[in-house]
């Protein structure tokens, strides 16, 4: 696959740069001395004789594919193959999976268990981020490194999937930021399935029809899925519906089924800031005031300062709940409402 696609980036831009396309306006049957450099460029070798003469010949072929008349030989040509794209979280990952299926060629960037907020691409991340005709990131703030990879002058397509959720905002040293961890609300999971759809379909369309009834079906499973998590956390005593987490991952989650989130031991929206000795005595103090039953660190994140918080205020610790990750390859939490689910069970057995 790598091998051919300079060879095709080559033919795109043939299409591109002449114009002939029917997306990109009206045909213009000549080639100029342009199309060679773009083809020279792309290959990224010198635009010696023989190579212009080469460039002539599949200047001949793109021509030919993209001019016809009603403009699908260019249309199916482009859509024969596979579409490569790319996932930064792996709460995209998984949902782009639900979407897509096999029709497209998916590489997750963050793996489960990773820390997304203190992630770094490898170097095999950025050779896939280069390959990809499809990016779909996060946004806010939890996938910024992909604006360094992409100054390296890539031109897939990218798509914020988190576009069109209400975010909530947090007050951190007098700050007010966005909190990113929009995917524990199955009501913003569905506009990120639509998102993901929605840009599919764009590059993609010979499989609209797949990627409409996948999309289709995965909300109603979410439907379904908000509903087992609401009658689970029902089971909770309302008096004990209170949570501390190991940073504030789980708010949206919260707000959404009825909890009240009452203080983290990193009080932020990510895990890079560091708590002080006073926000931990504060949240001692929270803890025992509200009667607090138990601590949730999560899987991605060293839980000792929860683990010590927890030992000091006689609470229990539960150290593998899913806040910014999801669970391993076969662990029915490794999809976004197997997720929701498993942390609902960890929540509703740690508080009744
Ligand atoms: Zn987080």
């Amino acid at each position: 696959m790598r091998d051919r696609r300079p060879l095709a980036g080559a033919l795109r831009a043939l299409c591109h740069v002449s114009q002939c396309c029917p997306d990109r306006g009206a045909p213009v049957k000549k080639i100029s001395a342009l199309l060679i450099l773009s083809i020279s460029a792309r290959l990224r070798v010198p635009a010696l004789p023989i190579l212009a003469l080469i460039g002539f010949t599949f200047a001949g072929v793109g021509l030919a594919a993209c001019s016809s008349d009603d403009g699908t030989s260019a249309n199916t040509s482009a859509q024969h193959q596979t579409l490569n794209v790319v996932a930064t979280t792996v709460q995209i990952t998984a949902l782009t999976k639900q979407v897509a299926g096999d029709k497209i060629q998916l590489t997750g960037i963050i793996p489960p268990g990773a820390d997304a907020h203190e992630f770094e691409p490898t170097s095999g991340d950025l050779q896939a981020i280069e390959r990809a005709d499809l990016i779909l990131r996060h946004g806010i703030g939890l996938d910024d490194w992909i604006d360094d990879t992409l100054k390296a002058g890539d031109h897939a397509e990218i798509v914020t999937v988190t576009e069109g959720v209400a975010l909530r905002t947090a007050e951190e040293d007098g700050k007010t930021v966005d909190d990113p961890h929009v995917w524990h609300d199955p009501a913003n999971d569905k506009i990120m399935v639509d998102n993901v759809a929605a840009a599919l379909d764009k590059l993609d369309s010979t499989n609209k029809s797949t990627y409409d009834a996948n999309a289709f079906a995965y909300k109603a499973q979410l439907d379904d899925t908000r509903e087992q998590v609401q009658a689970i956390i029902n089971t909770i005593p309302p008096a004990n519906r209170k949570l501390v987490t190991n940073h504030d991952a789980l708010s949206y989650f919260a707000n959404a089924f009825g909890l009240q989130v009452v203080g983290a031991v990193i009080p932020s929206v990510s895990t890079e800031a560091e708590p002080s000795a006073q926000d931990t005595a504060a949240l001692l103090d929270v803890i025992r005031r509200e009667q607090v039953k138990a601590i949730f660190a999560e899987s991605s994140i060293n839980p000792k300062l929860a683990t010590t918080l927890a030992n000091d205020a006689g609470v229990r610790i539960i150290d593998d709940l899913y806040g910014d990750s999801l669970g391993e390859p076969g662990s029915g939490a490794d999809t976004v409402d197997g997720m929701l689910l498993a942390n609902a069970r960890k929540i509703a057995d740690a508080l009744k």
